[in-house]
């Protein structure tokens, strides 16, 4: 039997997508295989760093997420007062030659998914095709698939198999039959959009408070959606809790489930009851991640994304390493060919970069900076910040965490490109 060189991507996500475009842009055959019968804008908001945005610009998508994002301009933090902390500059106004874009998580997936069926052609993307099963041979995968009413599909043929099938991954788990469900922080995650007078920059991300007393990030992700000037407004509220039931991303929740802890948080720049109370639907999920694995990669086939190496979202790292490794990896077929070769290279550079992610995300994500205010001021408000932690003290926790996980600026600039 010949050998087949076609890549199979499984799952449409940020990573599949940016992956289809990347082998496209190689000249690579490639399809992609999704779950779901229909690809609809779900989730709420993402961000993405100014290292996930360089690769973006190689494929040449900055003028579609301009369209349907903001260029973020800025982060603070807060104490759960309303108290300013800290504010550091992000994207172009940090000094990147990419910026930071803020943006809901179905805009982009509709940028990535159009711009894969514009170069790629329709049949690139199938959907209602669960993957269930990837068998291998010395020539090639074989991929087994259930539709979305659980009827039998045909199997696929590819030269290897891409597993990037997100948190619940299918293919994780066959490399991994034994490891069990995602691992619960004690964290549960409430979030939101919905219709909201810009504050401050009008471009900024905030955090505020600490996970003890409710911790809260709110930032916007449309401009000026109706002819009173709101933006669509998104924001993710953090408390401790009992592990919630599933791990489904569009779980909805209620108000009642969370709101108390934010009951008095009428800020002079913000009014966050306001906020919450004006969202419909508020949607749950519980923060988990995995252990880092010491390969994603066995034969013909790996992991990528979330099912490679999923992680707490609080450092806006999700989407971004998901696009670099499937950077990475395209990098690799280009040097390697569609090879073991280049399947084990990417391996080893990827699991080393994204465990430390991981880690990274567990003890000192960006967020670290609302913990220490909060541990040093006992809770309670200061009178002024420095009596408590120094501008320099911040700003490296912002830079320790930008160094692992890809984005210091003067090491993104100097790095060459993946592909
Ligand atoms: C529905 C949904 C909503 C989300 N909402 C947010 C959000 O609001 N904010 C945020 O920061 N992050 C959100 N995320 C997570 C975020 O998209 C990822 O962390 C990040 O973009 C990395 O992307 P990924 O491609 O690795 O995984 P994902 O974005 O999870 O994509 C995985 C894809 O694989 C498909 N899939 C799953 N199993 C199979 C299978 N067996 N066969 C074929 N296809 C399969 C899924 O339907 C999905 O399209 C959401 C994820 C999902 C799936």
């Amino acid at each position: 039997m010949e050998k087949d060189t076609e890549v199979a991507i499984i799952g449409a996500g940020a990573g599949g997508l940016i992956l289809a475009l990347s082998l496209h842009q190689i000249g690579v055959r490639c399809r992609v295989y999704e779950a779901v019968p229909e690809i609809r804008a779900v989730g709420a908001g993402i961000n993405l760093m100014p290292h996930a945005v360089r690769e973006l610009d190689e494929l040449g998508l900055v003028p579609a997420l301009d369209k349907v994002g903001i260029r973020t301009k800025d982060a603070s933090y807060f104490n759960q007062f309303g108290q300013h902390i800290y504010t550091e500059p992000a994207g172009e106004a940090a000094g990147y030659p990419w910026p930071q874009f803020s943006l809901h998580r179905g805009d982009m997936q509709k940028v990535f998914l159009d711009a894969v069926i514009e170069r790629l052609g329709p049949d690139s993307v199938v959907t209602g095709h669960r993957c269930i099963k990837v068998d291998q041979d010395s020539n090639g995968v074989t991929i087994r698939f259930e539709g979305a009413q659980g009827e039998a599909i045909a199997p696929v043929r590819a030269g290897v198999a891409i597993g990037c099938d997100g948190i619940n991954s299918v293919v994780r788990k066959q490399l991994y039959p034994q490891e069990g469900e995602p691992i619960y922080s004690g964290l549960t995650i409430w979030r939101g959009v919905t219709p909201f007078k810009p504050f401050l920059s009008g471009a900024n991300t905030i955090r505020a408070g600490w996970m003890t007393v409710g911790k809260l990030m709110v930032y916007p992700i449309r401009n000026n959606i109706d002819a009173e000037g709101n933006q669509l407004m998104n924001w993710v509220a953090t408390l401790e809790r009992p592990r919630p039931a599933s791990y489904d991303w569009n779980r909805v929740s209620s108000l009642d489930a969370f709101f108390e802890p934010y009951r008095d948080w009428h800020f002079d720049w913000l009014d966050v009851p306001a906020l919450l109370q004006k969202t419909d639907p508020v949607l749950i999920f519980p923060m988990v991640d995995r252990d880092p694995l010491s390969t994603w990669t066995s034969g013909r086939i790996t992991l990528l994304g979330d099912a490679a190496h999923p992680m707490y979202p609080r450092g806006s790292n999700g989407a971004g390493q998901a696009i670099l490794d499937a950077r990475y990896l395209a990098g690799c077929f280009k040097r390697k060919g569609v090879t073991l070769d280049a399947l084990n290279e990417y391996d080893e550079v990827r699991v080393q970069a994204t465990s430390k992610v991981v880690l990274m995300n567990r003890a000192n994500p960006p967020d670290t900076v609302l913990r220490e205010v909060y541990e040093r001021s006992g809770g309670k408000r200061f009178d002024h910040i420095n009596d408590i932690i120094s501008d320099k003290e911040l700003r490296e926790i912002g830079d320790r965490y930008r160094a692992v996980a890809g984005f210091d600026i003067e090491a993104l600039r100097k790095r060459p490109s993946f592909v």
